[in-house]
């Protein structure tokens, strides 16, 4: 077998004329056009099915009364939690929960409606008062790493213009900085899925438990809401972990060091 190193194929053989135009397409620009291409569809779609599947389950009226805030005040009670504040958000699906205010915000919809979809995102949220006031391992590891990762955003956001503009960096060391920038952002992300997945199994649980949710078919509601919040992270993680590859690899191989 011929190694695949060094492709002959891209060496225009003399006398011979080839169109010129693959030329340029080398193996990282693609893997660029791939990975820009790629992510930002799983992105894309990620967002549109937590849309579309929240905007059937919000029209799905659970059977007992209670408003998604009377919930989450609820399950807060259940856990013992009483120092958190529970706040209504003009922002469709803002919901989180703050851990540094120690607040609870819902979007209006959430807040003041009994939807399948609204107890759903009111109990996941719960989840997250619950995982901090058990010092739950993940959540901590995320707040800790909060300032790192905002600053790494940063980074990943200028320094590619300010590279290009400038000059002022060689190719070498902006892409260290890059890979480390991307490396903090996939840790983050990676961080991040146990601590919306258990949130999420444990909203589940408590609104079978607490009786909130009654009927098969409101679980399913549940579960369809959660799992398609759940599939945004996973798409920020493969986003990032692409990314981090695109910086990193070339490093590890030699690909451009003479730039
Ligand atoms: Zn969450």
């Amino acid at each position: 077998m011929v190694p695949l190193r060094r492709p002959r194929c891209l060496a225009t053989p003399a006398g011979i004329q080839l169109p010129t135009a693959p030329e340029y397409i080398n193996a990282m620009s693609l893997f660029a056009i791939i990975l820009f291409v790629g992510t930002m569809l799983i992105s894309l779609w990620a967002a549109a099915r937590v849309k579309s599947v929240y905007r059937r389950y919000s029209q799905v009226p659970a059977s007992s009364r209670a408003t998604g805030a009377e919930v989450a005040r609820a399950i807060l009670q259940r856990a013992g939690i009483s120092d958190v504040e529970i706040l209504p958000h003009d922002e469709l699906l803002g919901d989180h929960y703050d851990p540094t205010n120690k607040r609870l915000v819902l979007s209006t919809h959430n807040f003041h409606g009994n939807s399948v979809a609204a107890y759903g995102v009111a109990a996941h949220e719960c989840g997250h008062a619950i995982q901090h006031q058990q010092a739950y391992g993940p959540l901590h590891w995320r707040m800790a790493a909060v300032g790192a990762t905002n600053f790494a955003s940063q980074i990943v956001m200028w320094l590619p213009m300010i590279g290009l503009f400038t000059g002022i960096l060689s190719w070498n060391t902006a892409s260290w900085i890059m890979a480390a920038a991307w490396g903090v952002i996939m840790l983050f992300n990676l961080i991040t899925l146990p601590v919306e997945f258990d949130a999420s199994a444990r909203a589940k649980r408590v609104l079978a438990e607490m009786g909130f949710i009654g009927t098969d078919e409101e679980m399913t509601g549940v579960r369809k809401v959660l799992d398609a919040a759940g599939w945004t992270y996973v798409a920020a993680l493969i986003t990032s972990l692409g990314y981090l590859l695109y910086h990193l690899l070339p490093l590890l191989t030699g690909g451009r060091r003479s730039e």
